[in-house]
């Protein structure tokens, strides 16, 4: 299975690619993490990148595709891959359609009053990236990664101000991308309300029953 996760940031994208791609056995590639990786290695690359990350702005097309499609030429993704912060504007998606065909788009769907509560709440681990949430998705000592012991931090790109530039990013430059996939008739809408096995389970159930139809 090839799919791509959509949706604003902090609808909790990763967390549920990551579930599905566990479960299919499949990577969860997501742009933003192999970016804060480079970043945190301090490459030339790392830094370039970390500049439009801590702005909130998007990465340049170019930079991304180029990325993407040599991740995406890695063994790993033979049986598929679910693609998480990818494609974020139609450039990228008509890029993407030239390196690879896809199965499936999840729209991750939540109102505005969600998505802030959860994106002003949201610490993450500096070693494996785990997001926890101090209201909802709490560790079980504050302040330290349960998977891992890592410090958890507020990353740059989560204060108020790049918060407000990065979902008007969101509604500009990748919400189109909405129309564009439904027209093919690709994709699902999910709600992201509620818990997360009570939407783990809405699109387990939503994707199984696309392959049924397959
Ligand atoms: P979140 O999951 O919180 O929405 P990500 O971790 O996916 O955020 O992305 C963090 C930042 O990385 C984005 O704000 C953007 O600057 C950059 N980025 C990630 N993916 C892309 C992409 N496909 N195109 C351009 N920029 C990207
Ligand atoms: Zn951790």
């Amino acid at each position: 299975m090839k799919i791509i996760f959509l949706g604003p940031p902090a609808v909790g994208k990763g967390t549920h690619a990551g579930k599905v791609a566990k479960g299919f056995g499949i990577p969860r590639i997501s742009t933003g993490e192999m970016f804060r990786e480079e970043a945190k290695a301090g490459t030339e690359l790392g830094k370039k990148l970390n500049e439009y990350m801590e702005e909130g702005v998007l990465v340049p097309d170019e930079m991304v595709i180029e990325i993407l499609r040599s991740r995406l030429g890695r063994d790993d993704c033979r049986e598929g891959f679910i693609l998480d912060g990818f494609p974020r504007t139609i450039e990228q998606a008509g890029a993407l359609r030239n390196i690879t065909a896809t199965d499936l788009v999840v729209n991750m769907k939540a109102s505005h009053e969600t998505i802030i509560a959860r994106i002003s709440n949201r610490l993450t681990c500096r070693k494996c990236q785990a997001i926890y949430n101090t209201l909802f998705v709490k560790p079980k000592i504050e302040g330290v990664c349960d998977k891992c012991g890592g410090e958890l931090y507020q990353r740059e790109d989560q204060k108020p101000d790049i918060v407000k530039e990065r979902l008007e990013v969101y509604e500009r430059e990748t919400a189109p991308l909405i129309d564009f996939y439904r027209d093919k008739g690709t994709l699902i809408d999910v709600s992201a309300e509620g818990d997360v096995e009570v939407v783990h389970k809405r699109i387990t159930d939503a994707i199984n029953e696309y392959i049924k139809g397959m």
